[in-house]
């Protein structure tokens, strides 16, 4: 694990993103866990896991689903900083991953297997997830194909527990769980490009009037998300989001 690659990519003269030194917090048993949803020149979702010092990283480009049919892939990217868990904000356009970044999950992690590492090297780690949006039993598991070396290519798959849903998690929970804002709305606070971040909010929205739900932070029910989507059928998504849904 190292972050001799983030930290070569990026210019910390211009981007507000923390370099790290990949120091080793003070053992504890619960590892970090974040999804960040970051508008560059294509919407995806960064999936982290926190290990050995540093945040394991992967670009899910549809995003995360709770169904157990569903595979995601994940393409395995740099190593982060333990410091990126929380950045919230806007990257310059000109820079390594420009474009506007949105803390969508945050929580902790758990192995399931005893021997992570030796998990990550075969290709097959499961975990659990305690987040405010993802929870329960969790697999990435690395593919042949796609990807390469430098960039191997993985799934992201829900296991089957009471966690386990045909609900579209990207669809129904789209704002930041640190903040409730919209990405329309962190771009606009930091001076980035409202416009294109927008075109990853729900409709309807001018860019900046998405309105953060009070639904944004915070622990929601089961009930709750039931009776919202039952209530709010038509205030539904962009196109963008179209596309990833399970046919029914
Ligand atoms: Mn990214």
């Amino acid at each position: 694990m190292s972050l001799d690659e983030y930290n070569q990519k990026r210019d910390f003269g211009k981007t507000p993103e923390p370099s790290g030194e990949g120091k080793p917090r003070k053992s504890s048993s619960k590892q970090i866990y974040v999804v960040q949803k970051h508008r560059a020149t294509q919407l995806h979702y960064d999936f982290r896991l926190e290990w050995a010092g540093v945040l394991l990283s992967w670009a899910v480009p549809k995003g995360p689903s709770l169904d157990p049919s569903v595979k995601r892939l994940a393409m395995q990217v740099e190593d982060h900083p333990i410091e990126y868990a929380d950045f919230e904000g806007v990257i310059p356009a000109d820079e390594y991953g420009g474009g506007t970044v949105m803390v969508w999950d945050i929580g902790t992690w758990e192995p399931e297997v005893p021997e992570v590492d030796e998990a990550l090297r075969k290709g097959d780690l499961k975990f659990q997830l305690y987040g405010k949006k993802l929870q329960g039993s969790w697999v990435l598991v690395r593919t042949r194909g796609f990807g390469s070396r430098s960039k191997p290519s993985w799934l992201l798959i829900k296991h089957r527990d009471a966690y386990a849903s045909d609900d579209d998690i990207t669809v129904d929970e789209p704002y930041s769980a640190l903040s409730g804002r919209s990405l329309g709305r962190i771009a606009r606070d930091n001076g980035g490009n409202v416009e294109q971040a927008a075109t990853a909010d729900p409709l309807p929205s001018d860019g900046v009037a998405a309105k953060p739900s009070t639904r944004g932070v915070g622990k929601k029910t089961g009930a709750k998300r039931a009776a919202k989507k039952a209530s709010s059928s038509t205030a539904k998504t962009r196109s963008i989001w179209h596309s990833d849904r399970p046919k029914r």
